[in-house]
């Protein structure tokens, strides 16, 4: 048959490159945690784009501030001021208690200068000799899909035929912190990890794992960068996954969330010390840190100064918790729970991850799988417990055939 949404498809296929694999649902419209597709069927959205859209779709007050700004200035390029960043530099510092921002625009970006402000600070402060600097990061790890980062990645679906790779990355076991105090030599400049693993399939590490690491990185004069960008901005029940163990890691790479699912807003965070070694003239972007960027993430900062959302994450994830901890057993091996994201491990007699996720499709729920096996949810945290209980409950029956 011939439908609206085989027919898009079929558009699509045509001229788009196949580095993605969608699931069958094209959408047209949608509003908190639920989307319509072009047939006007509903769905509940259980990825929220992989946790940019932590705030669910066209929340009103981050629509409201994109308006407003798209109505007076919307790219000046950092070759003048606007009136817009600073403020927006203002409330992130303060978000993260840090002193400095560096806005870029995606995540990977924010990767990028991440590594490029721990090899500068690793020479122009720590007095690593010229091109020796080593940064030490996690088996697992996904920070992106750029040349540098996809080079020090072990997915091989992410990592093979891209190369010749840059050197510079030091391979250690993700959860194991005695790995990462034997890996630090004279010219470690920084750790780099994600405090909990979200492509990897939504790994939490070991208790004390991060603490751990702020204790090493401090004794050992090394830079412990956390990778918030999927993990931060509310999702785990606290601002920053970090904040579950009480540590403040020396940067922050954040994205996703930032932009409010609106427009691409990432940011690296740090304290004077460290960012101040970027150097006018030395790192940009042209887009980085424009006037509706910052109208966006300065509203969304303001967001989750209140703490509502973490709340309501911490409370809905306790919840979540319960609903899928009655799943291990039947059709699910493993639950892996933070906040509002979770990482479910489908039982291979069920079938892939890929299938559940077709199948809760047609039942009306979106959610991915991730690496074969685990189905990842990650809900807008403006959903309702009902919908939560609605969403596992079709869940129940797919697993049940
Ligand atoms: N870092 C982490 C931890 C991520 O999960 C992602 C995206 O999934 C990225 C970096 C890359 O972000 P972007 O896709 O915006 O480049």
């Amino acid at each position: 048959t011939d439908t609206a949404t085989l027919r898009v498809i079929r558009a699509e296929d045509e001229h788009l490159a196949h580095n993605y694999h969608p699931l069958p649902v094209v959408v047209s419209r949608a509003e908190g945690a639920w989307v319509t597709d072009v047939e006007g069927k509903r769905y509940l959205d259980l990825l929220s784009a992989y946790s940019a859209l932590n705030f669910g779709h066209g929340h009103p007050a981050l629509v409201a501030a994109a308006q407003e700004q798209l109505a007076r200035v919307t790219l000046t390029s950092r070759a003048y001021h606007s009136d817009r960043l600073g403020e927006f530099a203002f409330a992130l510092a303060e978000l993260c208690g840090k002193d400095l921002v560096l806005p870029m625009n995606t995540g990977a970006e924010a990767v990028e200068t991440g590594i490029k402000v721990a090899r500068a600070w690793g020479y122009r402060v720590k007095g690593i000799a010229p091109d020796a600097a080593t940064i030490v990061v996690a088996h697992g790890n996904f920070h992106g899909r750029t040349t540098t980062i996809v080079g020090f990645s072990d997915d091989p679906v992410s990592h093979d035929d891209f190369g010749p790779y840059g050197g510079g990355f030091v391979h250690v076991p993700y959860g194991d912190a005695a790995a990462i105090e034997a890996a630090i030599d004279d010219n470690t400049a920084a750790v780099l990890i994600e405090p909990i693993q979200g492509e990897a399939g939504v790994i939490i590490p070991p208790e004390g794992y991060l603490r751990a690491v702020r204790e090493i990185c401090t004794r050992r004069g090394v830079l412990f960068i956390a990778d918030e960008i999927q993990s931060g901005l509310g999702r785990v029940g606290t601002t920053f996954a970090c904040d579950r163990e009480e540590v403040v890691p020396d940067v922050y790479l954040l994205g996703k969330a930032l932009g409010g699912g609106i427009v691409p807003v990432s940011a690296v965070v740090a304290d004077r010390d460290v960012l101040g070694v970027i150097r006018a003239g030395e790192h940009g972007s042209t887009f980085g840190g424009n006037p509706l960027a910052a109208a966006v993430g300065t509203r969304v900062v303001e967001m989750l100064q209140t703490g509502e959302f973490q709340k309501r994450a911490a409370a809905l994830g306790e919840h979540l918790e319960a609903k899928l901890g009655e799943l291990v057993g039947r059709g699910v091996t493993e639950v892996r729970i933070a906040g509002l994201w979770a990482g479910i491990d489908i039982d291979p007699a069920v079938g892939t991850g890929r299938e559940v996720a077709e199948r809760l499709l047609a039942r009306g729920v979106l959610a991915k799988d991730t690496h074969g096996q685990t189905l990842r949810i990650a809900p807008p945290l403006v959903i309702r417990a009902t919908e939560l209980d609605w969403a596992v409950e079709q869940l129940k029956l797919v697993l049940a055939g």
